[in-house]
């Protein structure tokens, strides 16, 4: 028994709490008897009041003191530690993901308030001589604007603080849109922004679906900064297009890591095994392809089908549980056709492959590795997002890496390996937007840049100080001090 209690969420536009016209209802995936939120989705109307309120409050933004502001951000960050383990557990219920990690990513979300809270201190710009006598220049970094902000489901709390902390430490007023299966934590952090004082139409909250509120949106916006898969990427970008909308999009992934025959075996497997299946396999830089050496690969095959088996899926709030429910039903349903498809396709079952029998009735899905696969299966060509891998055999390091970039995404890539000239060759050929050497492909720190290319990525990248050329426009103002 808990005191687990109905969440109940609301818009939020132009400064106030409101309803809209339908209902929007959570379960949890660990137990699907257990409504976790109901919400009021956002009317069209609703949506373009929102963006109307944040055109408003951008000229007062923009002009907002620079130390309040890094002070608000700071107070953010702060509430979001303090609140950490009530806020992680509604995480959990809702995604799925176990309550270390629902805190953790919620810590995440306070650090990265914390980052940009100093970066609003350091925006610099450029002073130039002239080639014309008295005369000087300058180059200044301005707001974008009204950024209208969409986030997935995997990450519901970190997406949204990593955008949005970068959007206000830059001037800019945002409309958030979180993914429909997951809003709570999102809406949490509108809830703190509230309580803080942020001023009103600053930032603005729509829930709803994601296909009617993202053309409002984009339509209305300067700039859109989007997380999701990459077809939705398409097609935001499209109709970005018709509205000359700038961009910002982290979408899917494939991710290989290669198991050279020189790897320390120990880290090489247990990289393998983080990256493929913790967080049920659901993070956009999660490991979806081994590309083993010969001579190791027997031996690797049988040491990660051991770890995969090992884990303890279950139940996100149980103090056991290492690998929580796949966090939607329609996921869940994609993931499981995924693995018939694969075997449908010849690949070898080594481990999981099936649904898992727990203590409630939740979404539970098995560790999966199949092996003996080729790179040119579908098996190794469309993103999971699920717990599930697949092992290619190579010969040597170039064919490893032909493999590896045989692919149509390119957002993270790794390489295990004892041998720097490798990994040095791997690092400079590798066209994914992120490499790791001995280190597992997912699992990225907030001051570095995030992202891949296209189709993984398009536009400036998020993350670090680099988000700065998604969030400000440059002007260079020419000055002749001779008449002044
Ligand atoms: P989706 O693309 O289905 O949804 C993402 C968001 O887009 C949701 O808020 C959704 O709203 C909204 N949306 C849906 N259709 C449209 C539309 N036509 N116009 C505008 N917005 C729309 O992705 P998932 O939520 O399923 O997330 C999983 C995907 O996200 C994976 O492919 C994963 O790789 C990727 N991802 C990428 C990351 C990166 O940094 N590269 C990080 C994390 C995830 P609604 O919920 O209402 O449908």
């Amino acid at each position: 028994m808990t005191n687990d209690t109905l969440f109940i969420g609301q818009n939020y536009i132009d400064g106030a709490w409101r309803d809209g016209d339908t209902l929007l209802e959570t379960f949890n995936p660990s137990d699907l008897d257990e409504q976790v939120g109901r919400y009021s989705k956002a009317s069209p109307a609703d949506i373009e009041q929102a963006m109307d309120a944040a055109h408003r409050a951008l000229p007062a933004w923009r002009g907002y003191n620079m130390q309040a502001r890094a002070d608000l951000l700071r107070k953010v960050g702060d509430l979001l530690i303090e609140r950490s383990a009530s806020i992680g557990r509604l995480l959990a219920r809702e995604e799925g993901k176990t309550l270390p990690d629902a805190i953790g990513e919620t810590i995440r979300a306070a650090q990265c308030f914390h980052f940009y809270a100093g970066e609003v201190l350091r925006n610099p710009g450029q002073w130039h001589d002239s080639m014309r006598d008295g005369h000087n220049i300058i180059v200044s970094h301005e707001p974008v604007g009204v950024v209208a902000t969409i986030t997935p489901w995997n990450f519901p709390i970190a997406l949204p603080a990593w955008k949005l902390a970068a959007a206000l430490a830059y001037g800019n007023s945002v409309v958030l849109k979180p993914s429909s299966f997951v809003p709570a934590a999102a809406i949490m952090l509108v809830r703190l922004l509230d309580e803080i004082g942020v001023p009103k139409g600053v930032v603005n909250l729509v829930l709803g679906d994601g296909r009617i509120a993202g053309d409002i949106m984009i339509d209305s916006a300067d700039a859109l900064t989007f997380t999701g898969g990459t077809e939705t990427g398409r097609a935001v970008l499209q109709r970005s297009a018709l509205s000359m909308t700038k961009v910002q999009l982290e979408l899917g992934g494939k991710n290989p890591l290669i198991v050279l025959d020189d790897a320390d075996m120990d880290l090489a497997v247990s990289i393998a095994a983080n990256g493929a299946w913790i967080q049920t396999g659901q993070r956009c830089t999660g490991t979806e392809r081994f590309i083993v050496g010969d001579k190791v690969h027997d031996e690797f095959v049988e040491r990660v089908a051991k770890e995969a088996k090992a884990y303890r899926v279950g139940h996100a709030l149980d103090a056991d549980t290492q690998i929580g429910p796949v966090a939607t039903a329609p996921q869940f349903r994609a993931n499981l056709e995924f693995i018939a498809s694969a075997k449908a396709e010849g690949a070898d079952l080594i481990a999981g492959g099936c649904e898992v029998e727990c203590r409630t009735r939740g979404l539970y899905l098995a560790p999966t590795l199949f092996a003996n696969t080729r790179n040119d299966m579908q098996l190794n060509r469309h993103e999971s997002f699920g717990p599930i891998a697949a092992v290619i055999k190579v010969q040597d390091l170039d064919e490893a890496i032909s493999v590896a970039n045989d692919c149509d995404f390119a957002l993270s890539a790794g390489i295990a390996t004892q041998n720097l000239r490798a990994a040095e060759q791997f690092r400079s050929s590798s066209k994914a937007g992120m490499v790791m050497v001995n280190a597992p492909t997912a699992g990225l720190e907030y001051h570095v840049p995030l992202g891949g290319r296209a189709p993984s990525g398009f536009g400036p990248r998020e993350t670090g100080t680099a988000s700065a050329a998604f969030f400000t426009e440059m002007k260079t103002a020419y000055i002749n001090h001779g008449v002044i």
